[in-house]
């Protein structure tokens, strides 16, 4: 099984590439923030539970998303690789990630680094907030968001330096072009 981790900051184009790669290669697109979004929209008990956390641009916490993912591998044992798009995004839910695929005979086999600088991912937030209304993308929440990154998500990137599975690809450029770079890297 390939586990792929796509990182970066929000606004990186995660998602855009994510589907990309799944599609292409035959891989499973597991993207945090689309099943959180999916669950407050069905006003489920865990969606009442995160929606405030989301619109304040905070992190969930990591014992929900552990449990969360936890039930993506277990209802999808059989599929040929996954790309992982919002998760990890702290040190504990990396750890929490490589014990969960042990326990399954698996481990991260890549992480792929989109490259953006700061000024450009302000500014595809607010226009991704105008285009599709999400609550979590106006210029206060934008902020708070980058904020998460810098704080609890960034140091990841030594977390998957050390162990050697950690590669940059620049992320600004056209949609396809950027898919090219990342599609060299792969190595499946
Ligand atoms: P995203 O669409 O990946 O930017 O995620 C949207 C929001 O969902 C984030 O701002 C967090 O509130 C929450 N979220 C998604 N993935 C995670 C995660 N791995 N850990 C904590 N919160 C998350």
């Amino acid at each position: 099984m390939f586990n792929l981790i796509l990182f970066g900051p929000p606004g990186a184009g995660k998602g855009t590439q994510a589907v990309k790669i799944a599609e292409t290669f035959g891989w499973k697109h597991v993207s945090t923030g689309d099943i959180l979004r999916a669950e407050v929209s069905q006003g489920t008990p865990l969606g009442l539970k995160v929606k405030s956390v989301m619109e304040a641009g905070h992190l969930v916490s990591d014992e929900l998303l552990i449990e969360i993912m936890e039930s993506v591998f277990l209802k999808n044992s059989t599929v040929k690789g996954f790309v992982l798009d919002g998760f990890p995004r702290t040190i504990n839910q990396a750890e929490e990630l490589d014990k969960m695929l042990l326990k399954h005979g698996q481990k991260v086999t890549q992480v792929l680094a989109l490259e953006v600088d700061e000024d450009e991912l302000v500014k595809r937030l607010l226009k991704r907030a105008l285009e599709q209304g999400r609550k979590d993308d106006t210029e206060e929440v934008v902020k708070n968001r980058l904020v998460q990154y810098h704080h609890h998500t960034k140091p990841l990137t030594d977390y998957y330096i050390d162990k050697k599975l950690y590669q940059e690809v620049y992320g600004v450029g056209s949609i396809d072009d950027i898919f090219s770079q990342l599609c060299a890297v792969i190595k499946p």
